[in-house]
Formats: structure tokens, C-alpha cells, sequence
């Protein structure tokens, strides 16, 4: 380009943010067509030092937070760890298209070389396990002690497991990193039934990712609505439909008693006595963001680390972000959310003083032959009133829902019919 800069497009659907030409999203997985231009903003604050900022945590949230450092310190030395096996990757895209396949190389954010430009150093295959806040020193499961002047805390969170007895069997997966799809891939091969616990997105792309491998799926949700914190109860059914189209079982009111099975897993009990046959059970009942180290420091926490507007817990030096970070009581534990967080906490750390801009909660799902798009508040509110615009055509399978709040618009619900998502998540934003 002539002005030397790289031209930017952001991705609608995860808000990442990459270099134009890619057919996809490189995160989320999704077409060209939900990609819109993006002006990157100037970086004009600079401070270089000698310190060393430990990055605890190499997720969306993590990497983030180290791009931002060294855009704004070329001397300092950022470091950073996680318990994982690899280097930073997508995690949607663990549910996307890549059962039955092995895609470690595809998946990653970044290749090496990117890291060695940046001098970012990945320590991988280390469990972070105590802050010392006096020594500044964090130590990990193999012993080793890593001094910090700042730390950036961006642990994620773990898929919450419901204690029902038979989860700790080895045909029982919940998705939370590259290990559990890889574990999913070598079970494929012995099994024909699946179980999905679980009717939220997660649940319903694995279900349909689990399909797609040639088994025969149904999905149990305790509650009475397929995703019902993103849907109303109309697009809820809707949804249904098309997925018992595709010969997927749904079961609501479904509680769980018993996953059975002497060696091997053998089906899923429930507390009305019905026994599914499963072979593959997949949880997914939500998640839990990993406070503890940050707690023992002496962070404070609700559902997650708090944080104010730069980022800062309450211990100072360290910066929560992501997933493990909750700032004005919200904590979507979305892709966007944690990119924009791991930029804030970079960037306040290394001194500059910016203010995290809330995102909109925005999802998409594509999965069971249609995409799904639902962005802010579908009705959620019993003390507000909505006056609601609904479309629905059941021979194209598009339905369309409208959520307006004092002649504004706060939340849509796209089924079928996606194309109008990037003028609805303006218009909201
Ligand atoms: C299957 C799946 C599909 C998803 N799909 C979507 C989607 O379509 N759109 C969307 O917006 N979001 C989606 N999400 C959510 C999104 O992936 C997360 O919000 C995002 O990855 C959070 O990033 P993070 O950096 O905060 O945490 P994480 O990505 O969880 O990273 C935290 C890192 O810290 C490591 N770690 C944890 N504890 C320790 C420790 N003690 N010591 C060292 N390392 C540790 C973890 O192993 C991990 O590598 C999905 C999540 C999953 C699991």
C-alpha cells in the first residue's frame, strides 16, 4: 500500500481482526461475505523499559495482551505461559468443522515466526500455580519461579462438569482445548451413538459436528429451549425443527441421573428412567472462569477476576482479561471480548492509560444446514417492555426476530437468513 499500511477487514461474526485476503475467518471460520473493512488505530504511545511482563494464560486474551505490549515497548521482555502443548490457537473452531480431523497446524493463530519477530517468548506445558505478590514471582507445576514487574492474568476458564455419576469415564468429553478434540477423534472410530448433555451453541455444534462424523446424536437439555440465552422461545422451536429435520434427537426436561457402562460407556440415564445407548457422551454445561491463583493473590473476584476499565484487579501488577476477567459484573466469555480485554490489559500495562469499550454480545452458529445469527437482549427482560417485529417463512426455514426498546433496536434473532447481520449489529452497536 502506498501509506505502507496494512489494509485490516474484522470479522462480523468473532471480531477478529486480520489482514485482507483471507476467504475465511481465520478464528470463527466463517465467509468473506461478514467481513468489513477496519482501520486499525494509530499506536502512538511508546515506552520502552527493561521490565519483564509475564503473561500467565496463551488464549485469545494472552496473545492479545502481548501484541499490545510490544506495540507500545520494543525493549522489555514479554514471556508467556500456558499449560497447554502448543502455541496459541482458535478455539471456536474446536467445534467447527474439525472432528475426524487433525488440524494443529491450521488451527494456530500465528505461526513461529511471528512470535520470534515480536520476541514473545511461549513457555508451554507449565501449570501455573502460585502469585507470590511480595516476591513478584509466579511458580509453576515443574518447579520453575518466573519473576514479573507486570503480570497479565488471562487463564480462560474450564468447562463446568455437573456431578453426575459416570462423568470421569474416558468416553465423557467436554471441549474446552485441543486435547478434547483430539481424544473425541480417537474414540470416533468405536462409536456409533452419542449423547450431547447440553442444548447451548456448544452443544449444538458438537451435536452437529458429531452428525456429520457418521454417528447418531441426541442432545439433552435440562431446561425447556434450545440456546435460551440467545433465542426467545419461538426461534427456540424453530431451531428444533430443523435440527429433528436432520434426524438429531432432542430431549428437554432432560436431567441426567447416570452415565453407565462397566468398561466402556454405554448409555445415559435419565431421572425419569429413560436410558439413551451412547458409546460418546459430550458435556456441555457451561463454563468456569479459573479465578483461584488470582484469588489466593488476593484479587478480588465474583464470577470472575474483577477488573476496572484498564484491565487492573484489585492486586496491583496484575491484569486480569478474557474469559477469567469480569468488568461492570459482565463476563460473556466470548472471542471478542477477549481480544478486546487482552488488548486493554497490553496496553494499560505497558502504560499508556486507554479505557475498555464494552462489546455487544453477538453469536452466530452454522450448523444443521442454516446459520444462525442473535445479537443482544431477544426479550430477556421481565421489567422492560419490547415491542417485537417477527418474519418467518417456514418453506425457505428463515425466521427473522426483532427486538425494538423505546423505538430503539436492542437484540435480533437471524435463522436461515443471515445477509442483514452486519447492518443490525451497527445499528445496535
Ligand atoms: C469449543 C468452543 C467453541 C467456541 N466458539 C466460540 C464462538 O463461536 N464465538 C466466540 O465468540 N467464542 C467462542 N468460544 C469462546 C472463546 O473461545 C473464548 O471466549 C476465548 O477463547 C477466551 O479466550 P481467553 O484467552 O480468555 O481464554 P482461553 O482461550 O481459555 O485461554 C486460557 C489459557 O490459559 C491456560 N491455562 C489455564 N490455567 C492455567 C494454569 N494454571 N497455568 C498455565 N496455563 C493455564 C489454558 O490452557 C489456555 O491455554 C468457544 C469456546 C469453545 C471452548
Amino acid at each position: 500500500m502506498a501509506d505502507g499500511k496494512r489494509k485490516m477487514v474484522k470479522c462480523l461474526v468473532c471480531g477478529a481482526v486480520f489482514e485482507e485476503g483471507n476467504e475465511v475467518c481465520p478464528v470463527c471460520g466463517v465467509g468473506s461475505e461478514n467481513f468489513v473493512p477496519y482501520e486499525e488505530e494509530e499506536k502512538n504511545f511508546r515506552k520502552d523499559t527493561e521490565e519483564l511482563y509475564l503473561i500467565l494464560g496463551n488464549g485469545a486474551a494472552g496473545v492479545s495482551a502481548a501484541e499490545a505490549i510490544r506495540e507500545r515497548n520494543s525493549t522489555c521482555s514479554i514471556v508467556m505461559v500456558t499449560k497447554e502443548d502448543c502455541l496459541p490457537y482458535s478455539r471456536p473452531m474446536l467445534t467447527k468443522s474439525v472432528m475426524g480431523k487433525d488440524e494443529r497446524e491450521e488451527l494456530l493463530l500465528h505461526d513461529p515466526a511471528w512470535y520470534e519477530e515480536r520476541r514473545i517468548l511461549n513457555l508451554t506445558g507449565k501449570r501455573a500455580e502460585k502469585i507470590d505478590t511480595r516476591e513478584k514471582e509466579v511458580t509453576f507445576d515443574d518447579g520453575i519461579r518466573l519473576k514479573y514487574d507486570k503480570c497479565i492474568y488471562a487463564l480462560g476458564s474450564e468447562c463446568f462438569i455437573p456431578p453426575i455419576p459416570g462423568n470421569e469415564k474416558e468416553e465423557v468429553v467436554a471441549i474446552r482445548r485441543l486435547s478434547d478434540i483430539e481424544k473425541i477423534n480417537s474414540l470416533l472410530s468405536k462409536s456409533k451413538r452419542a449423547v450431547v448433555i447440553g442444548g447451548g451453541v456448544l452443544g449444538l455444534e458438537a451435536a452437529w459436528e458429531l452428525k456429520r462424523a457418521g454417528l447418531s446424536v441426541a442432545i439433552l437439555e435440562q431446561g425447556s429451549q434450545l440456546m435460551k440465552r440467545q433465542l426467545d422461545e419461538e426461534a427456540g422451536e424453530f431451531l428444533k425443527g430443523l435440527i429433528l429435520e436432520k434426524g438429531i434427537e432432542v430431549k428437554f426436561q432432560a436431567a441426567t441421573r447416570e452415565i453407565e457402562g462397566e468398561d466402556r460407556v454405554s448409555g445415559v440415564r435419565l431421572e425419569d428412567d429413560t436410558i439413551l445407548p451412547a458409546d460418546l457422551v459430550v458435556i456441555s454445561a457451561g463454563v468456569r472462569a479459573n479465578v483461584s491463583l488470582a484469588e489466593d493473590a488476593g484479587a478480588k473476584s465474583g464470577r470472575a477476576v474483577i477488573v476496572n476499565q484498564h484491565m487492573e484487579t484489585t492486586v496491583p501488577g496484575i491484569y486480569a482479561c478474557g474469559d477469567c476477567a469480569e468488568y461492570e459484573g459482565i463476563n460473556y466469555a466470548i472471542w471478542p471480548q477477549a481480544v478486546e480485554m487482552g488488548k486493554a490489559a497490553g496496553a494499560n500495562a505497558a502504560g499508556e492509560r486507554i479505557s475498555y469499550k464494552t462489546i455487544t454480545a453477538a453469536l452466530t452458529f452454522n450448523g444443521m444446514d442454516t446459520s444462525l445469527f442473535a445479537v443482544g437482549d431477544p426479550g430477556k427482560d421481565p421489567g422492560k417492555t419490547y415491542e417485537i417485529r417477527r418474519e418467518e417463512d417456514k418453506d425457505k426455514k428463515v425466521l427473522k426476530a426483532y427486538y425494538h426498546e423505546s423505538g430503539k433496536l436492542v437484540g435480533a434473532i437471524l435463522i436461515g437468513d443471515t445477509s442483514d447481520m452486519g447492518r443490525i449489529l451497527e445499528e445496535i452497536e
